[in-house]
């Protein structure tokens, strides 16, 4: 993108052609909270990885179990200013988007095909929320529980790659100088852990950021210096293992703490916008393990509730909340004589002590430097392992089924539940009442709800290419991404139907 073609200008009536398309119906009780045509200085944008509705009510559910308090975000549906919607968040190449082509959307405007970050078929490379951004003078922040390189946050900073390019995305955000980055992904900055060799730490540090590594880190990092956190060679755990490691609670820090900390700093500056992922939903659901994705959930929940409290002190503050996609369509399903055994096996995930990751990796340990080690296959064996970690006592047969997909031999019904999580998931379904669709995304609308200055804007129901044109234009950016038309750009196998799929 030449940079000729980026015009700033300042001040109002720039208002974007989706907002006429999609007008929100006004609520007399809105009017106090987020008068019509206000601007904020701070976006806080909340993304709920791979979170489909029913995620968001069994985490509700489960929460007034655990905690005997429901969530913050339903919460919101309650309160006078909050403004709720439905998005679609298509990619180019399919109705069922992945994360890096769902966070671009957001990032750029402009939709592209799964598996690429702020990229078009034709190789444009689009121009992203943070560079723009940037340049107009705001600070900008990436926190996430996935690795910080993962597609998330790298839709909103970083362009022209594939997702799985996490070292150059490493490199793209020093780059972009993007003020706070914490989260997982060590390896993609160490030396000694990168293909390349390159000490991006050192650059990194070169360039005034203090890096962090635990949670005591965090709680004494300068504000007055850039910050990059990485708590995790890979991802940050689940809740469910954080909160059953006395170990990993104290080293590594909550999306709750990241976030309070983030907002300290970024507080301290007159406009911000923060990216917040609570993004191990998502793999949680991809695993079709019910209490790490929706303990993960509630986490993420602990987080928006920071926000909301620094919505409370910064009235200038925009809060949006949403979701990328929906993963794997979990429900609690009706069981027994008039239902009455769903909420017993419900509450049943208050007795899990640990992931399906942590099930697999006694099941079916990770090869080492110089052994490999053998998968768990005598049925009693299983049966103790998966009784340790969840609680749920199964029969030797059962666990004999689940032996051809410990040794990657199984063969399933349905072919997208071929994999030794998605058998567990179904297994466990059976003690927990939680059932699933598949290990995939899915193309659900997902909810968005929005508060503050601009919230009106995400009533209704919008596109994910608005949430762009909503931020530049609330931010007084004047700019727009090229597009490529939805169908002729991509191949007849790619998913799209007809053309009705282009309103
Ligand atoms: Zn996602």
């Amino acid at each position: 993108m030449a940079v000729s073609r980026r015009k700033f200008i300042s001040g109002s009536g720039l208002v974007a052609a989706s907002v006429a398309a999609f007008p929100h119906i006004a609520r007399p009780a809105d009017a106090a909270a987020t008068r019509s045509g206000q601007k904020p200085s701070k976006i806080i944008h909340l993304v709920a990885d791979g979170m489909s509705l029913a995620t968001l009510s069994m985490a509700d559910q489960l929460a007034h179990l655990s905690r005997k308090r429901g969530l913050a975000w339903l919460d919101l549906h309650r309160r006078a200013g909050a403004h709720h919607g439905l998005m679609d968040m298509r990619s180019l190449s399919s109705l069922v988007t992945d994360s890096s082509a769902a966070s671009s959307s957001w990032g750029s405007g402009s939709r592209i095909v799964n598996g690429t970050v702020n990229i078009l078929p034709d190789g444009r490379e689009l121009t992203t929320l943070y560079e723009l951004f940037g340049q107009a003078g705001w600070k900008r922040g990436l926190v996430t529980t996935t690795e910080i390189t993962h597609a998330t946050p790298a839709g909103f900073a970083t362009k022209g790659l594939k997702r799985e390019a996490a070292e150059s995305i490493a490199t793209q955000y020093l780059d972009r100088g993007v003020e706070v980055l914490l989260g997982g992904g060590r390896k993609f900055f160490d030396k000694t852990k990168r293909k390349d060799k390159r000490d991006v730490y050192t650059e990194y540090r070169v360039k005034d950021y203090a890096l962090l590594n635990e949670s005591a880190d965090l709680a004494a990092a300068p504000l007055d210096k850039r910050w990059l956190g990485t708590f995790a060679a890979s991802h940050l755990p689940f809740t469910v293992d954080h909160t059953h490691d006395t170990k990993l609670a104290k080293s590594i820090p909550t999306l709750a703490a990241m976030t309070q900390r983030a907002l300290e700093k970024l507080a301290r500056h007159e406009r911000f916008i923060l990216q917040v992922e609570g993004g191990r939903v998502d793999h949680g659901c991809h695993m079709n393990d019910a209490a790490a994705a929706f303990f993960d959930q509630i986490a993420f929940d602990e987080a928006l509730e920071v926000c909301l409290e620094f919505q409370r002190q910064h009235a200038d503050t925009l809060l949006v909340i949403t979701t990328d996609h929906s993963t794997g369509n979990p429900g609690l399903n009706g069981t027994g004589l008039r239902y009455g055994l769903s909420p017993l096996l419900f509450s049943n995930l208050l007795e899990v002590k640990a992931s399906f990751s942590e099930i697999l990796k006694k099941l079916s340990p990770p090869e080492e430097r110089d052994k490999k080690p053998e998968p768990v296959t005598d049925p009693a064996k299983i049966a103790a392992i998966i009784k340790e970690a969840i609680g749920y006592e199964i029969t030797p047969r059962r666990a004999k089924l689940l032996v051809p997909f410990i040794k990657k031999e199984g063969e399933p019904i349905y072919n997208l539940m071929n994999t030794l999580t998605c058998q567990l998931g179904q297994l466990m379904a059976n003690y927990t009442g939680v059932g699933w669709t598949s290990g995939a995304h899915t193309s659900d609308y997902v909810p968005i709800s929005a508060i503050g200055p601009g919230a009106e804007r995400f009533a209704g129901f919008i596109q994910n290419t608005d949430v762009f044109r909503h931020y530049t234009n609330l931010a007084g950016i004047d700019f727009r991404n090229p597009e490529s038309p939805l169908v002729g750009a991509v191949s007849p196998d790619s998913g799209i139907l007809s053309p009705h799929w282009m309103a």
